[in-house]
């Protein structure tokens, strides 16, 4: 099967498609899958396409594991604002009492989670959020400021039989601190960039304003000022649905936000602006499946070169 219309009849139909043919493997747990090897190359060729564009930016590459300090998620505001998709890893601290206690639990199917205390770990929510306190720490921005080049595998609790929604998925983010005008005009860069790269994949794409899923009724509030003040584009392409297209890219401009938290600031004392990029890296690879079909030999030539060139 390779007729990419017969993969969007629903997003559940697009994610038995991807099942059907081994490209992604069923875990048991929806927003959970196995990556075969094609899907792997997909992704890596994803990155060379997105490597090659930033090549001569000069960018630091940093990879942090998916896990970070706890702390950090805390005092960045993640659960003011995003308390249900936050995740945080627990582990078992007792005793030999407690441990029989916790095997009886398990033995006799009983919710043993209560027998686990939380560690100092949290799972990422996006490839930045562990880079902001590691750089104020690094001393004051230097002129010209920085830009960074991530990778992450992140987490979030939003499970769904949409396959364009994962629990666990990789973002490749681009991250700049500076002045407000290196920050926007680095955003500027990367929504042109971001256009031109997923035409070469042979992509539809719309850029659209945006906003984060902000948690309950304050969340409203943050959210429309959020679009109106245009903090976040994203650049949608149609995956699981013709008519409600998928945020693939992001472009978020932080104003001060995260240089007043962290402490990022120039050596004259002035706060830094930050903005960031993010490359949903599963979200791309699913969008070349289904316009282009899931033989990967069978994709036309000039995007066969863009991605694996
Ligand atoms: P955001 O921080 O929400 O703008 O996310 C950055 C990018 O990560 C988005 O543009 C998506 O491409 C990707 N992304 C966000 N949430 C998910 C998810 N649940 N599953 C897969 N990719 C996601
Ligand atoms: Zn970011």
């Amino acid at each position: 099967m390779n007729a990419p219309a017969k993969l969007v009849q629903s997003p559940e139909a697009f994610l038995t498609a991807l099942f059907d043919e081994s490209i992604l493997i069923k875990t048991g747990v929806d927003g959970l899958y196995g990556r075969a090897g094609v899907f792997e190359e997909v992704i890596d060729g994803i990155e060379n396409a997105v490597t090659k564009m930033a090549a001569g930016d000069q960018a630091t590459r940093i990879h942090f594991p998916p896990g970070m300090p706890r702390k950090n998620l805390e005092k960045a505001g993640y659960l003011k604002s995003f308390p249900q998709l936050a995740g945080c890893v627990h582990s078992f601290m007792g005793d030999n009492t407690d441990h029989a206690k916790l095997v009886g639990m398990i033995e006799r199917g009983e919710d043993w989670t209560e027998m686990q205390d939380a560690t100092e770990v949290a799972l990422t929510p996006a490839a930045c959020y562990p880079l902001y306190p590691t750089v104020a720490a690094a001393g004051p921005v230097p002129e010209g400021g920085r830009l960074f080049d991530l990778k992450s595998y992140c987490f979030r609790h939003e499970p769904s039989k949409d396959p364009a929604r994962m629990q666990l998925f990789r973002m490749r983010e681009f991250v700049r601190i500076g002045t407000a005008d290196e920050v926007t005009s680095f955003r500027a860069t990367w929504l042109e960039r971001g256009e031109k790269l997923i035409a070469s994949l042979g992509l539809p794409c719309v850029i659209d304003v945006a906003n984060d899923p902000f948690f309950g009724r304050t969340g409203r509030v943050l959210a429309s000022s959020q679009r109106d003040q245009g903090l976040k584009f994203e650049l949608l392409i149609p995956v699981t649905s013709d008519e409600n297209p998928t945020a693939c890219l992001s472009f978020n401009y932080h104003q001060n936000h995260f240089g007043s938290l962290w402490g990022m600031h120039f050596a004259g004392g002035e706060v830094a602006h930050s903005a960031c990029v993010g490359f949903g890296l599963e979200r791309t690879a699913l969008a070349l499946f289904r316009h282009h079909g899931t033989k990967v030999e069978a994709w036309p030539a000039d995007v066969r070169r863009v991605l694996w060139g």
